[in-house]
């Protein structure tokens, strides 16, 4: 049987991330085994799903390259469906009319409460004759859930898990105003779709028991369950804003390469020995849900950014310059020439190797294309003492004979005034920084030279020391 998957949001938020690495395990089972992963929005709570949202999580979804097979699947369009099926359990003999009123079900609460007992719908119409219906009362469809025995569940990831039937109570499948349950949806939804396993977060284990029970009722093999453990925040307590982002979208803002953030929630509760760094081709190929851990995994931010420096400077130097471009554009305030993307790409090797985000890309980057004379940090002032920009002038007239203009022959130029002068390289090198990216900090600066080209470079050094 091929193996289909589904990704069931719903939306009424940004994907999150732990929703993103649920979407991101689907999507590896379905390709490794060759099958097919459906996006289903479970859009039917109307008051608080939002089209925001659903455009919020595809778009995370798209950007994450975790696509989906064919349309995505609204759950709200179906509810007829969901409905027909409710009414087919009750011709069946699996489930019920229910004619309690709010008052008498709170009331009923308040007695289990009071007696200490958990909360249940104690079956009162389960075998009442429907002639005894109040008139005018619309009433719900239960579930006929069975009383003896119980309800087991192997599950992929936590082993056996049961549950005493005696426990689960007959669930409501359809409102009053005919409106299915989304316990009912789900279950209809998984079925017609064909999904053959379910990877979803532990916090659906216990709706898992009761939609067994629907499958039971209708006849239907129900797919395979894999739970899986929360993400939690690096203090261990479950995740929440005040540990950060939490959604897909704002690891795109925060700089993050979507290929690192594949290979950061992939590791994030799944293994594949001492492996840390794991390409999407070898993930797709190596997933399975044995290497799923039991426990819930911690966000580690550090791990993240080491991630994302790795996948940086693997990646293709025009496709930096394509994905800082339009941070730079808002820090310059005009459009990027031809002439500014050439000269990024030629800077990338240099760049790319200190960033471990676009956001370090795109601020260390700014000078190269900055507009002369170069703003000056404080650091870069400092170093621009009268002494160091009287060498600098020294150092120009030397580099405007320069035979060509290469790194090594730039720093070739400036060791031999080193050595005739006494100083130490590092002494000339660093106002020379100041004066070509105006910070103290940049790539190797003879290689900033040569990026820059001769007359820039001049033309930086005289903006600080004059003359040349
Ligand atoms: N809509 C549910 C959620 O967003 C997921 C349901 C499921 O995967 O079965 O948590």
């Amino acid at each position: 049987m091929s193996v289909v998957t589904r990704f069931a949001p719903s939306p009424t938020g940004y994907l999150h991330i732990g929703g993103a690495r649920t979407a991101l395990f689907n999507w590896l089972y379905a390709r490794h085994h060759g099958g097919t992963f459906l996006l289903r929005i479970e859009d039917t709570d109307r008051a608080r799903s939002t089209q925001a949202a659903v455009d919020a999580i595809i778009d995370g979804l798209s950007w994450l390259g975790l696509t989906w097979d064919g349309d995505a699947v609204s759950q709200f369009e179906r509810r007829e469906r969901h409905a027909e099926v409710a009414r087919t359990m009750l011709a069946q003999g699996h489930a019920y009319h229910c004619y309690c009123s709010p008052e008498e079900l709170e009331e009923m609460r308040e007695q289990q409460k009071a007696a200490g007992l958990p909360m249940r719908y104690d079956g009162r119409w389960r075998d009442r004759d429907p002639s005894e219906a109040p008139a005018g009362v619309a009433p719900v469809i239960r579930l006929k859930a069975p009383r003896e025995g119980e309800t087991v569940l192997q599950d992929k990831v936590q082993g056996e898990v049961r549950v005493q039937n005696s426990q689960l109570d007959d669930m409501v499948l359809l409102r009053a105003d005919g409106t299915p349950t989304y316990m009912l949806s789900v279950v209809v939804d998984d079925q017609d779709m064909g999904v053959t396993q379910v990877i979803r977060g532990d916090d659906h284990l216990t709706n898992t028991f009761r939609q067994l029970q629907i499958y039971q009722a209708m006849g239907w093999t129900p797919p395979d369950f894999a739970h899986i453990p929360l993400i939690h925040g690096p203090d261990g307590a479950k995740l929440s804003k005040r540990h950060g982002a939490l959604g897909a979208e704002a690891y795109r803002d925060l700089g993050y390469l979507p290929e690192a953030l594949r290979n950061y929630l992939l590791r994030l509760g799944w293994s594949h020995g001492d492996d840390e760094i794991i390409s999407t081709e070898d993930a797709v190929s190596w997933f399975n849900l044995e290497g799923i851990g039991r426990s819930p995994s911690r966000m580690d931010y550090a791990k993240l950014d080491n991630l994302n420096g790795h996948y940086i400077r693997q990646a293709d130097d025009g496709r930096l310059v394509d994905l800082i471009g339009p941070r730079l554009v808002t820090a310059l305030g005009r459009d990027l020439s031809d002439a500014d993307r050439d000269l990024l790409r030629r800077a990338m090797p240099g760049l790319k190797a200190r960033a471990k985000t676009l956001v370090e890309l795109a601020n260390g980057a700014q000078f190269y294309i900055t507009a002369r004379p170069l703003p000056l940090d404080e650091k870069a002032t400092q170093l621009l003492s009268d002494e160091a920009r009287a060498q600098l002038a020294t150092i120009a007239g030397r580099l405007k004979d320069a035979s060509d203009w290469t790194a090594a022959t730039l720093e070739g130029i400036v060791r031999t005034y080193a050595e005739e002068t006494g100083l130490k390289l590092g002494k000339l090198a660093q106002p020379l920084r100041a004066a070509l990216s105006g910070s103290a900090v940049s790539p190797p600066i003879f290689e900033v030279a040569e990026v820059l080209g001769q007359a820039e470079t001049l033309a930086r050094i005289s903006d600080v020391a004059g003359g040349a």
